[in-house]
């Protein structure tokens, strides 16, 4: 493991809401579990990075006035208010099962809270893509397995070694990883 992962034993693990998975958790347990360790435990360099700045400016241009913040009991999305729908919005321009799974986790997250009626959006504006997604038990059943796998990983002391990836030079823990 490199110097800046190494760096982590001498910083103290804060404590963590284990109930409380969200969203970009389960996009990063299926896209990058050290990523995913790293953002559970506030290891956060996520502002420096232009790609995140770029998302976030898509974000709020997508959103514009009709855009909602909800924040149940821990959960934090985003919901057009008429139509009950949840929406994700996402920067890049190809499909990826992290954003699929991401989305359908908050449709997941409100059924297991008694909470139905709603439907999910994937939007990728940048390549005019937009997805409706609906949770089916496959979906459930995988949630389930995804949920239990972010306990596991984000309980242990230390973050899985880092895998490079086609994606990893666009991470703001890039250099983290392999500087
Ligand atoms: S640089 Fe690559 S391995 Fe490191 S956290 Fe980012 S995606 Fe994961």
């Amino acid at each position: 493991m490199n110097g800046g992962v190494d760096t982590l034993q001498n910083m103290e693990v804060e404590n963590i809401d284990y109930d409380k998975v969200t969203g970009m958790q389960v996009n990063y347990y299926l896209s990058c579990k050290t990523k995913l360790w790293l953002y559970s435990h506030s290891v956060s360099f996520e502002h420096t990075s232009d790609l995140v700045k770029l998302g976030r400016l898509l974000h709020q241009e997508y959103f514009n006035s009709q855009r909602k913040d909800v924040f149940y009991n821990g959960v934090a999305f985003d919901v057009i208010k008429p139509n009950k729908q949840i929406i994700e919005v996402k920067r890049g321009t190809r499909v990826r099962e992290c954003d699929i799974y991401q989305t359908l986790y908050y449709l997941y997250y409100l059924e297991k809270h008694g909470v139905k009626g709603f439907t999910a959006v994937l939007t990728y504006p940048r390549a005019r893509k937009k997805l409706v997604l609906t949770l089916g038990d496959k979906e459930r059943k995988h949630l389930d397995e995804i949920v239990n796998g972010i306990r596991e990983i984000i309980s242990n002391p230390y973050p899985p070694p880092p895998k490079k990836k086609k994606f990893c030079k666009g991470c703001a823990y890039y250099d983290f990883c392999f500087g």
